[in-house]
């Protein structure tokens, strides 16, 4: 019986595609899949002869590179797993990792090795540390370049997998806490994929720009779907909204993913641009809606159609997309709007069910709200090393997500909120994204972010952190009478913090946590 395995994804770009350009590198670089091909073969022959086996973890720590991405399907033909490590932790945080991953070698960019170097005598299990561009082997460090080239780059002969093998070790965000090691198997990254390219309409026409770090589970789906349909791939490695939009029209990028402060930042300084940029952009995809008003802008004023997908690593990551049916398209221009903020549809082969304390599902009235709960082929095989908490996470085949949702008469959901975040004010539910997309529509707001402070009377109340766009000036009160123009009283912040920038994870994400130890440390963690 035939596996689903990952490296079918690289074999059939190359028997399709195989003059296509695959990769264009940070310098304009391009190379086909056959050659991209003809490297990841010579890194699998490499890692063979550094002793990985099947089951062994490699570790990476790169922003978007040609190198990184190969080393996805070059670590796979060996029957190896890849681990990718987050590019802004600390030193102490990467040893804690690859320990506990048990990695075996390490590969790392130069431009990151300073965050590797303090901590490299405690490193208990990496044997071999390799450096993209590196010019030449160190201190007992290998330059990569020089020894990949070392390798032959004829077909590998591969090494026998099951579906059911791990290929990736994902660790979470820690927006909420520590990582937790995610292994998802080959057939749950490869059903991912295909569930995903159908939602995108993914086809070799496209052209990607990754924006989002592919070491994140979200970003990294992309080189799966992507490379399966032969589309060509840019790697971008800093988040410049200039740069960015530069190479949106020179390379005529069709599809980009990121998270909406990002887009936010790039819609900024399309505006700003003059005469207008040549641009070929189909869909912008992005985890959690913008305002409607910055929707309608982006769709009806410069033709990116916007694309909201909800996820998490423990589901491969994607379990809802929005879904506008032909019957939607006939509904009028604000019904359209409304569709597209909500999170959205469970995508093809996954089930999403919203449910209470008890288990059973909420009323489907788009009010009642209650824990999303998922099963499908995308739900982790576990959190490595931690059956524990694989055990309070998977019950009965569903995985518990941790955040709050409702669910309408038509199966749309909407998340709400984290479990974590919600804030319980006189015992009612507010959910902290409600208030923070309505303060989003204030034009002297570039980010918000709102957490529960504790309450004499109310037990806890909505508290706002806000950052002003640059030249705007704003007190706090307006802030807050905004709200109340808008919202229930219950739900509107009664205090309201500026900051100049807020804390945020790799990919983009507010990590309220370190919000509430900055500027309320009395509230709960
Ligand atoms: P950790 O689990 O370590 O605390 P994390 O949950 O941020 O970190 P990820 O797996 O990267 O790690 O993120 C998944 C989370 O992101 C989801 O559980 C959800 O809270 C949030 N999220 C993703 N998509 C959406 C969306 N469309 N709308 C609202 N929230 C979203
Ligand atoms: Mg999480």
């Amino acid at each position: 019986q035939m596996s689903l395995l990952l490296t079918q994804f690289l074999d059939r770009a190359v028997h399709l595609y195989g003059r296509k350009p695959a990769i264009i590198d940070e310098h304009g670089k391009r190379y086909t899949y056959e050659e991209v091909n003809g490297r990841v073969n010579s890194l699998s022959f490499g890692l063979a002869s550094l002793g990985v086996e099947k089951g062994d973890r490699v570790a990476y720590l790169a922003p978007n590179t040609l190198e990184m991405y190969e080393g996805f399907y070059g670590i796979f033909q060996v029957g190896g797993i890849m681990v990718s490590l987050n590019t802004r932790l600390k030193p102490k945080d990467y040893v804690y990792i690859l320990n506990h991953s048990e990695s075996k070698v390490l590969f790392v960019d130069h431009v990151l090795l300073n965050l590797i170097e303090p901590v490299r005598n405690q490193l208990e299990t990496v044997e071999t540390i390799i450096v993209h561009g590196l010019p030449e082997d160190k201190d007992g460090l290998i330059a990569y370049d020089s020894w990949l080239s070392s390798f032959p780059s004829t077909d590998f002969p591969r090494v026998e997998l099951h579906e059911d093998d791990v290929s990736t070790l994902l660790y979470t965000s820690g927006t909420t806490g520590n990582p937790k090691g995610v292994m998802l198997t080959h057939r749950n990254n490869y059903l991912h994929a295909l569930s995903t390219m159908h939602h995108l309409r993914v086809n070799d026409r496209d052209v990607l720009m990754h924006i989002l770090p592919m070491f994140h589970v979200n970003g990294w789906g992309s080189p799966f779907y992507y490379t399966a349909n032969g589309a060509t791939q840019i790697m971008q490695k800093a988040i410049d909204p200039k740069v960015i939009l530069e190479k949106v029209e020179k390379y005529g990028v069709t599809v980009m993913h990121m998270a909406p402060t990002v887009l936010q930042s790039i819609m900024d300084q399309y505006k700003n641009v003059n005469p207008k940029i040549d641009q070929n952009v189909r869909i912008v995809v992005a985890g959690s809606a913008p305002p409607k008003a910055f929707i309608r802008q982006l769709e009806e004023e410069i033709g990116w159609e916007f694309y909201q997908v909800y996820g998490m690593t423990e589901t491969s990551p994607l379990s809802l997309a929005s879904y506008i049916s032909s019957e939607d398209e006939g509904a009028s221009n604000d019904e359209y709007y409304k569709l597209k903020v909500k999170t959205g549809l469970e995508m093809i082969g996954t089930d999403v069910r919203v449910v209470d304390e008890f288990g059973n599902d909420v009323e489907k009235n788009g009010k009642e709200i209650g824990e999303v709960i998922v099963r499908g082929p995308g739900v982790m095989k576990g959190y490595w090393k931690d059956e524990a908490a694989t055990k309070s996470t998977i019950i009965n085949g569903w995985l518990h997500t941790g955040d709050m949702g409702t669910m309408d008469e038509n199966h749309r959901i909407q998340i709400v909120d984290r479990k974590k975040d919600i804030i319980i004010s006189g015992g009612e539910n507010i959910s902290t994204i409600e208030i923070e997309n309505v303060i989003y529509d204030h034009p002297a707001v570039k980010e918000v972010a709102v957490i529960a402070t504790p309450h004499e009377k109310w037990g806890e109340t909505p508290h706002a952190i806000v950052v002003a766009r640059d030249g705007h000036e704003v007190a706090g009160q307006e802030i807050i009478d905004f709200t109340r123009e808008r919202l229930a009283h219950f739900k509107c912040p009664t205090i309201v913090t500026f900051m100049e920038e807020l804390p945020k994870t790799a990919s983009g994400k507010i990590m309220k946590v370190k919000l509430r130890e900055f500027v309320s440390p009395a509230a709960k963690n």
